[in-house]
């Protein structure tokens, strides 16, 4: 059988392009005991990625040059020599940019059968939506009456972020990058207020709406947005640092937000997370998130882009903010 496979051909400067990439058809190895064979059905294209392809210092070994492209997957079994995965089971697992998959047992997660559309399991009830959920509740430790602030409120993890607020008794505001994610927030999200950091009056426009702070900042982008939500950050405020966008293609190191006196004046609490921080409770935030979406209280949106052969350039829709929901290949 053939495989068609991405790699890292270079590393990028600036933005990912085709150049970055190399396409391949190689033959599939057969199965060793306690191996599955895996059809991908949907690959997660992400933001670390970026990161992924440089070789700066990172939560993870960089991908080295040739290797597959790395990401998160959900599939389904097509071949198994073990004995607790069988044709027609649905798994989550490291599956990289390619048609399929080999893996150990070890390596797999069998996905519970929910009635949902299975590329929640890398959206809502999977990557980003767990990512939501502990950088919420874990990191930033919101309470109810509270002001909370999201940047990149329009994407994959902002719109979970700020329903999960709304539901826990806080007052949410989200930053985005159009006029039209401003009004989605707003009308299809239910966030209190929104604003297009794209407008020359965000600034002026953000003071004006946080009268009363920012008691926690859930931060995807980094950079100068930062700079304008820390100059309102209240007394014993919180930022749980998810992301950092707005960097990630730059060749410079990330700076520290302007105002990092704040910390010590307002006695901030900044952490970063990476979501495999809490692995070991997955099973029941998943289910959490299940009940909420399924008892229609979060709503979530899944880009899904036709095609293997589409990863690489599906995947700077994150960079210019052409992604309208959770970006994912449907191979
Ligand atoms: P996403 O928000 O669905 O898509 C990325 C969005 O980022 C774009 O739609 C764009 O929206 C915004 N953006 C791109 N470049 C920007 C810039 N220069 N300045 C400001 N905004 C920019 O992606 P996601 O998967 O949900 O990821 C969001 C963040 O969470 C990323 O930083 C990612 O690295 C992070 N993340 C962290 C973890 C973790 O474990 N810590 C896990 C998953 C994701 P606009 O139109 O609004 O600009």
């Amino acid at each position: 059988m053939k495989n068609r496979v991405w790699r890292l051909k270079s590393r990028p400067t600036g933005e990912a392009t085709l150049d970055n990439f190399s396409w391949a058809k190689e033959d599939l190895r057969s199965l060793n005991e306690g191996e599955v064979l895996i059809a991908n059905r949907y690959i997660s294209l992400d933001p670390t990625h970026r990161i992924w392809m440089s070789d700066m210092d990172q939560y993870m070994p960089p991908l080295e040059i040739g290797e597959t492209i790395r990401s998160l997957g959900i599939g389904e079994v097509i071949e198994s020599r073990s004995q607790h995965f069988k044709p027609g089971d649905w798994v989550e697992t490291m599956t990289g940019w390619q048609d399929y998959c080999i893996h150990s047992e070890g390596d797999l997660q069998l996905l519970p059968v929910w009635d949902v559309p299975k590329s929640a399991f890398l959206s809502v009830l999977g990557l980003t939506g767990l990512t939501a959920y502990f950088g919420l509740f874990k990191v930033a430790a919101p309470k109810p009456g509270e002001t909370i602030v999201v940047s990149g409120a329009r994407g994959a993890v902002g719109t979970i972020v700020g329903q999960l607020a709304k539901i826990h008794g806080l007052t949410v505001l989200g930053i985005a990058g159009s006029e039209q994610k401003v009004q989605e927030l707003k009308e299809i999200y239910h966030f209190d207020q929104a604003l297009n950091y794209k407008s020359p009056q965000f600034p002026s426009e953000f003071k004006r709406l946080t009268p009363q702070g920012v008691d926690v900042y859930f931060d995807n982008v980094g950079g100068e947005i930062s700079d304008v939500v820390w100059d309102r950050m209240n007394l014993f405020g919180r930022v749980s640092l998810c992301g950092m966008i707005a960097t990630y293609n730059s060749p410079e190191p990330a700076r520290g937000p302007k105002n990092f006196a704040a910390v010590l004046m307002k006695r901030l609490t900044v952490r970063g997370f990476i979501l495999f921080d809490f692995v070991e409770a997955f099973p029941k935030a998943r289910s959490e998130l299940y009940r909420l979406v399924a008892e229609g209280k979060i709503k979530y949106q899944d880009d899904i882009v036709e095609g293997l052969e589409n990863a690489p350039s599906a995947l700077n829709k994150l960079f210019t903010g052409a992604n309208t929901g959770k970006l994912m290949i449907k191979v």
